[in-house]
């Protein structure tokens, strides 16, 4: 696709009456209470990815709380981060956070950075977060592109194609760059983003209350419930997984998952995914002994969660298990501990293993 050609005039106009409905209808919400804070500005943004606003809100809170700047966050272990990240989802983000934390006090002396191009050598810092630090913090002049801000410039220039696609991505960063009004990228970043979240909305947008209604393509042809182009619903893999809650005496067992992993850095349940024609049972068994080495006895099904990932679904099993032999090895597995029943609220696991953890207790 062609990016749209816009005369200076047409991008003024647009500018200028975004910024004066955000002046207006901005949210207060408490990153925005110190914006000029780069450390709480990345926060912030990084939470903000792939979850909603009031559920980053009392994350945000705890994490400043507990994490109030670079220094204390490089500093800090990385179970005690996931464990603030506890429930939030796509721990990655929690992971990257602490080693950029550690790469800005090695390498600027624990000052981030303020360009776009210093802050994407960090880990987890893609074009998105670069640009939001970067304009909100530092006020440079650097777009940002969100799921709101697509929604946005799909409908008001009638982009079509599926916005995560390399072509219309690329029309879109070019479209957020050709609309930035020079010296007031950070309010108007965020206006952008505020109209995609509370008004450009993806279902049933408020047009007669948006300030860039005029001229909005989607709006004059009646578009607005066919953009932006949705993407072919894939059907997800649906897998078993069966896991034990292995029992020594008054102790159980839990093991680290391996940082490369998905969900990595967080503990669990020994178990894993039932091969084809196995049984649930003799899945535990298996899992365990590959993964740390150690013979159990499969008891009673005490639990079935279901859970829903962002590429699969898993259905897991919990089983009471006994140990019977062997000392635990991390082979498949980073680490691993026997500990009380009262201790697991001290351990970061992941959600589906918390709702076993609510059963069992
Ligand atoms: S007029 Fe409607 S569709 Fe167009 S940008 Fe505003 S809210 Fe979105």
């Amino acid at each position: 696709m062609v990016t749209p050609k816009l005369s200076t005039a047409r991008r003024n106009v647009f500018a200028a009456r975004l910024l004066a409905w955000y002046a207006q209808n901005k949210r207060d919400l408490p990153w925005r209470r110190d914006a000029h804070d780069p450390y709480r500005v990345w926060i912030s943004e990084t939470l903000l990815q792939q979850t909603q606003v009031a559920t980053v809100i009392p994350y945000y809170e705890r994490f400043l709380a507990r994490f109030p700047n670079v220094r204390a966050l490089a500093s800090a272990r990385l179970d005690d981060v996931l464990k603030i990240w506890e429930g939030a989802g796509y721990y990655a983000r929690a992971r990257n956070l602490h080693r950029a934390a550690k790469e800005i006090v090695a390498r600027f002396d624990g000052k981030i950075p303020s360009t776009v191009e210093e802050l994407r050598t960090l880990p987890g810092i893609g074009r998105y977060t670069a640009g939001a630090v970067a304009s909100i913090a530092f006020g440079r002049d650097a777009p940002v592109l969100d799921g709101n801000v697509s929604r946005v410039l799909c409908r008001y220039f009638k982009v079509e194609g599926e916005p995560k696609s390399a072509v219309t991505e690329r029309t879109l960063w070019e479209l957020a760059g050709t609309l930035l009004p020079r010296g007031r990228a950070g309010d108007f970043n965020q206006a952008l983003m505020e109209l995609g979240a509370t008004v450009c909305t993806p279902r049933n947008p408020q047009c007669a209350a948006c300030p860039i209604t005029r001229a909005c393509l989607a709006r004059r042809l009646n578009l607005q419930d066919k953009l932006p182009t949705k993407r072919a619903k894939r059907k997800l893999p649906h897998h078993q997984v069966a896991v034990g809650v292995i029992w020594k005496g008054k102790h159980i067992l839990i093991a680290k998952r391996f940082a490369r992993d998905l969900l990595g850095g967080l503990w669990e349940f020994p178990g894993g995914h039932c091969e084809k024609n196995e049984t649930l049972a003799h899945c535990v068994a298996r899992e365990t002994r590959e993964e740390l080495g150690i013979a159990i006895a499969v008891g009673e099904e005490f639990a079935v969660v279901d859970h829903g990932y962002s590429h699969f679904k898993i259905t897991l099993h919990a089983f009471h298990c006994r140990w019977i032999s062997g000392r635990p090895r991390a082979v498949g597995c980073a680490a691993w501990k026997w500990i009380a029943p009262r201790d697991l609220g001290r351990y970061a696991f992941p959600a589906a293993n918390r709702k076993i953890i609510a059963q069992l207790q």
